[in-house]
């Protein structure tokens, strides 16, 4: 039986993040995963660190919300079965989107925000992974006047918080990326925002960085936790591992193990899909392009331009139902040249999202030497190793270098 400080379960890129950050701070760590590294949520986003993200997704407006329900939406959709148990969350979501609580969690977030690119860019220095990180922002397009004129909020904000952006027309935007077509009539460059070529590469390389530090990766299935002889037990491939302090980093599984300990959070699912195009020709992407009137990312890849989209409300072990392909592939087309699909099918991974957009990071109430840092929704990567900075600080007794106390798990009893 092998014995640790801590065992993190899950290894996408918090779970290697926090164990990374132990390990830094001298703990031995054992990282524990039922798949590969890097191979669940964490595999396939748009490689986006939104570290100058201002507002949070918001519920959809009537018109969204109609199109939505009717299945027209490029930007959602949902399972009809699904939707009496989503239903809470939902409304929860709803109420967590009126604009003075969007400020409110843009307002709370930002110092967590701030330290995304700073946190990934230490590790991938320490990593020797500098090479997948891009420094070129990103653009986010508007086919219409209205939808320019909504995000006008997000812009002004931004000011205040003083987050570096430029407005700029279609031949402006082309400049940056001129293989778009000019079917779009605004622009808004993101040009302090970084972005990672190959997401999987990047969580592999931090955990490499970890075994190098003494840290111990075991396969073995988390929902065997359970207290044993005063530790917390784990049963991995390679036996029993015991470890004084657990880390749930199980992103969308962290309620297969919280829930039979009794620790019910609610926690949402927003599964999302991705697929790569090869470029026609000599067509290329220096930086992720948000169409915000069609609903996806277009993301440069190491293995061709990705493609992601929104939001589909199922749940998490259903069958992949990507219909979104087919809303969105006329709007995708048109604005970039994609040639064929790299894959014979896209891939599907679940977003872990509270309603109120953040994470949950700290202890787990009611049990001793439980930590929990999972619930990143959209800002995964983004946060992963700023979380992963927090909570080693949390654990450590160090002084932490954001309040964590928006992201306690008791803000929801
Ligand atoms: C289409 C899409 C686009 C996205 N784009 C972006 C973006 O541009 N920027 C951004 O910041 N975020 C983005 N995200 C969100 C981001 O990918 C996630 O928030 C993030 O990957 C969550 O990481 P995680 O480590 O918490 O979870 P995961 O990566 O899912 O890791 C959890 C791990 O737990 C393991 N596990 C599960 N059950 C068990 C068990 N029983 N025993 C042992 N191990 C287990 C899994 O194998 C997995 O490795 C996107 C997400 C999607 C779906």
């Amino acid at each position: 039986m092998a014995r640790t400080d801590v065992t993190v379960l899950g290894a996408g890129i918090v779970g290697v993040s926090v164990a990374l950050h132990l390990a830094k701070r001298g703990l031995s760590v054992a990282l524990v995963d039922k798949a590969g590294i890097g191979e669940g949520t964490s595999y396939g986003n748009a490689g986006i660190i939104e570290g100058m993200t201002v507002f949070p997704q918001a519920f959809p407006g009537f018109g969204m919300l109609m199109r939505v329900a009717l299945k027209q939406a490029p930007e959602a959709n949902y399972h009809l079965m699904f939707l009496p148990q989503v239903a809470p969350w939902l409304w929860a979501f709803r109420q967590w989107s009126s604009p003075e609580r969007l400020l409110e969690t843009a307002r709370t977030m930002r110092p967590f925000f701030a330290q995304a690119i700073p946190e990934h860019q230490a590790l991938l220095n320490e990593a020797g992974a500098e090479k997948y990180l891009r420094r070129t922002g990103w653009l986010k397009l508007f086919r219409h006047d209205e939808s320019f004129a909504a995000n006008a909020r997000e812009r002004a904000v931004a000011k205040d918080f003083g987050i570096s952006h430029q407005t700029l027309d279609a031949e402006g935007a082309r400049q940056l990326e001129p293989s778009l077509a000019p079917v779009f009539r605004h622009a808004v460059f993101w040009d302090g925002v970084a972005s990672i070529s190959n997401p999987l590469a990047v969580t592999r390389a931090y955990a490499a960085r970890f075994a190098a530090l003494g840290g111990v990766t075991l396969p073995g299935d988390a929902r065997t936790l359970h207290r044993s002889e005063g530790h917390w037990r784990v049963d991995t491939d390679a036996g029993h591992l015991d470890a004084d302090q657990i880390v749930i980093a199980l992103g969308p599984w962290a309620p297969d193990v919280l829930t039979p300990l009794g620790i019910d959070l609610p926690l949402g699912i927003k599964r999302g899909y991705h697929r790569h195009y090869t470029p026609q020709g000599n067509a290329s992407l220096a930086r992720p392009v948000l169409d915000a009137d069609g609903g996806y990312v277009l993301a440069p890849m190491e293995q061709g331009i990705r493609l992601t989209t929104g939001a589909e409300f199922a749940p998490r072990d259903a069958l992949p139902t990507p219909v979104q392909f087919d809303r969105l592939m006329p709007a995708a087309t048109e604005l970039f040249p994609l040639g064929g699909p790299v894959e014979k099918e896209p891939w599907m991974g679940s977003r872990p999202c509270f309603a109120d957009s953040r994470p949950v990071i700290g202890r787990a109430p009611g049990q001793t030497g439980l930590w929990l840092a999972f619930g990143h929704g959209h800002w995964g990567l983004t946060l992963g190793p700023a979380t992963g900075r927090l909570l080693a600080e949390m654990m450590t007794g160090a002084t932490p270098f954001t309040d964590p106390a928006p992201y306690r798990a008791e803000r929801f009893s």
